[in-house]
């Protein structure tokens, strides 16, 4: 491991807020040593209060915050007077700890201090820094840990024995550290845990904390616990795209909710999850106490989900002291699970829950795995592990925590998605919180947005094996499908009958209607499986119940597309698919209604492009945003009841009423 200072980049951060600010990113730009809110990090300031008294400030990293983004707002600002008072108590319990801690900062808009707050105020250096560092952890989670730790770094740093963090951790590692500090220590480690280090400037604390992980790492390297020597043999099958999304149906029946399932058959992944002794190692449980919400205590090995709800609420009911009670039992369903074919595949109330547990467990393999060849894992105690779990303020954030949106947890698939009304589609269901898979024939669809929660897919829908490739894409980012918006689709110019020739004919129905009927049959049993039932919503035209002259193919393609859409109604009720239609009229927002179009049709009319644009009864511009948030709430409890349905959204048109 090498430090990544640089004199140059240092030289833009003037104060000591700011240099902390610096180191603590380069901290966060490895994520072998800190990931997604792990670690944290802080500097002892003198500074003049409001009324001009000089007192020291401790700016600690406040909960939140990712050290990789980290800015100087991101440091909450506690007096250390108070906190030297806090760290000498016998008792704190962690609740109150959580209100001192608060209640002694300078900043009321600042964010909560981090629960290490007392233990950073207590080692006696300006700069402390604090990781979960993988190679540190790797020679901890060993039965010989404590021993190789001396091994590794002598009299350099103080060894502190398990404790949950907190404030009983503060205490403790302040009494070892007054015990056992000599003139050489520069740092502390963790048992299973992780690593502090600190120093006079940030550079000094920033480089003891690289060169400290940095000898775990050659230690690891020399005892040949370094390199994961690859699987004899791999076995790839084929695409999985159902079992996914059976497995996704299991989990949600577990949660009670409807989850994010995310497949990883990386080299590595797969790997891991066909070692031999997958069903040992991976059930020893957490690498440190940070994983423990996320990731929960175990991994399913399987597919067997009922299995892991019966062995987590025994592992409650054994593990639960009547003292905590009453909590609010988590829900009895794997964050990670581990199947031979599937390889690693990750769980979460949404797409970012998932990914952070899968950048997590990517993380956990590795490190298992070099504890193995160092002689074998070994982590907490089932009991050290509840205790985290059911952590008292990991119970207070669950009885605030309000409510999310609609659709967390559930996965939405639009076609016709990089432009107009399927792009609308996309933001309207983001942001009721779904994970959304966005179909477009444009490939600026892939680039669309870069954000755990969406999947872009180049797609030609007329193209029946893009489109099952597509679907093998969307189930294994996000484990299955609840949602279907039917959007894609062509206009051809104007066109008489008398003139409309046969390939043309041909090529709107095959867009507009059969690729819909693709997308139907092949969504089917995915919908099927959806936790709170599928939904599906066509986008039609005004065009169905009032057709115009010189748009037959269109008319006719829309029209049929309806009927389909009523004939599924009937055919998939019993199977809970919810099937609607929508018929928008003069949406001018999209791509094809260029200014020059809409200033060319106006006139055709005589009318000015504002008339044109509102030219229905309400006198109302029906905007793509307008279309995508009816079609998203019609997937909605408002529409719980509704099936079947076709309703107009075009500002009121004489001849549809
Ligand atoms: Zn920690």
């Amino acid at each position: 491991m090498k430090s990544l200072w640089s004199d140059r980049e240092a030289a833009e951060y003037k104060t000591d807020l700011g240099l902390r600010v610096y180191t603590s990113k380069l901290l966060g730009r490895d994520p072998s040593l800190v990931l997604h809110g792990g670690g944290n990090t802080s500097v002892k300031i003198r500074e003049k209060n409001i009324v001009g008294e000089e007192e020291e400030i401790l700016y600690v990293k406040g909960s939140g915050w990712d050290l990789e983004t980290i800015a100087e707002a991101g440091f909450a600002p506690v007096r250390m007077a108070h906190l030297l008072k806090l760290a000498k108590l016998q008792v704190l319990s962690d609740s109150q700890m959580v209100n001192e801690l608060k209640t002694q900062m300078t900043k009321a808009s600042a964010p909560a201090p981090s629960v290490e707050t007392i233990l950073h105020a207590s080692l006696p250096y300006k700069f402390v820094d604090h990781t979960h560092a993988d190679a540190v952890i790797s020679v901890t989670n060993t039965a010989n840990g404590w021993e190789r730790i001396q091994e590794i770094y002598g009299d350099d740093v103080v060894i502190v024995p398990y404790v949950m963090p907190g404030f009983d951790l503060a205490r403790v590692c302040a009494e070892k550290f007054s015990a056992e500090k000599s003139d050489r220590t520069i740092g502390m480690v963790l048992m299973n845990h992780g690593i502090f280090s600190f120093g006079e400037t940030a550079q000094e604390s920033y480089e003891r904390m690289i060169a400290l992980v940095d000898r775990a790492e050659v230690y690891l390297q020399q005892k040949n616990a370094w390199e994961i020597s690859p699987p004899a043999s791999l076995i790839r099958e084929r695409e999985a795209r159902l079992e996914i999304a059976k497995l996704r149906a299991d989990v949600a029946q577990v949660a009670g909710f409807p989850v994010v399932l995310s497949s990883h058959t990386d080299e590595k992944s797969l790997a891991f999850a066909q070692r031999e002794d997958v069903q040992i190692i991976s059930q020893q449980g957490c690498a440190t106490p940070d994983h423990v919400i996320r990731t929960k205590r175990l991994p399913l090995v399987g597919r067997d989900v009922n299995a892991y709800e019966e062995a987590y609420r025994a592992y409650f009911a054994e593990e639960a002291p009547k003292s905590v009670q009453p909590v609010i039992i988590l829900d009895p369903a794997p964050r990670v699970i581990l199947d031979r074919q599937l390889g690693l595949v990750t769980v979460g109330k949404s797409a970012k829950e998932a990914k952070i547990v899968a950048d997590i467990y990517e993380h956990t393999m590795e490190i298992i795995q070099r504890s193995q060849l160092l002689g074998g894992y070994q982590a907490l105690p089932a009991s050290d592990i509840f205790a985290v779990e059911y952590w008292e303020l990991e119970q207070a954030k669950l009885k605030k925590s309000g409510s999310a949106p609609a659709f967390t947890g559930e996965i939405a698939l639009v076609t016709g998605a990089a432009s107009g009304i399927g792009k609308a589609c996309v933001d309207s269901l983001l942001k009721r919180g779904a994970a959304v898979v966005g179909l477009d024939i444009n490939p600026a669809i892939e680039k669309f947005y870069d954000r755990p929660d969406f999947v872009g897919v180049t797609c030609d829908v007329g193209d029946e094996t893009a489109i099952a490739n597509s679907l093998d894409r969307a189930v294994k980012a996000f484990g299955g499908l609840d949602i279907l918006i039917l959007n894609a689709g062509i206009f051809p110019s104007g066109c008489r009958i008398e003139n409309l020739d046969t390939a043309t004919w041909q090529k709107v129905m095959h867009i507009n209607l059969d690729a819909n009927l693709v997308l139907m049959r092949e969504c089917y049993p995915l919908l099927k499986l959806a936790p709170n039932g599928g939904r599906v919503v066509a986008i039609g035209s005004k065009n169905v119940p009032a057709p115009g002259p010189a748009a037959a193919a269109y008319s006719a393609s829309k029209a049929a597309l309806t009927q389909l859409m009523r004939v599924a109604a009937l055919e998939w009720s019993s199977d809970r698919i919810r099937i609607n239609t929508l018929h928008p009229n003069a949406v001018f927002d999209t791509g094809i209604w260029t200014e020059d179009v809409l200033t060319s049709r106006a006139k055709h009319y005589g009318l000015t492009v504002e008339e044109y644009k509102t030219n229905n009864l309400l006198k109302v511009e029906v905007t793509s945003h307008h279309v995508a948030e009816l079609a998203a709430e019609m997937c909605g409890a408002l529409f719980a009841c509704t099936t079947a349905s076709q309703v107009p959204i075009d500002g009121g048109n004489d001849r549809v009423i």
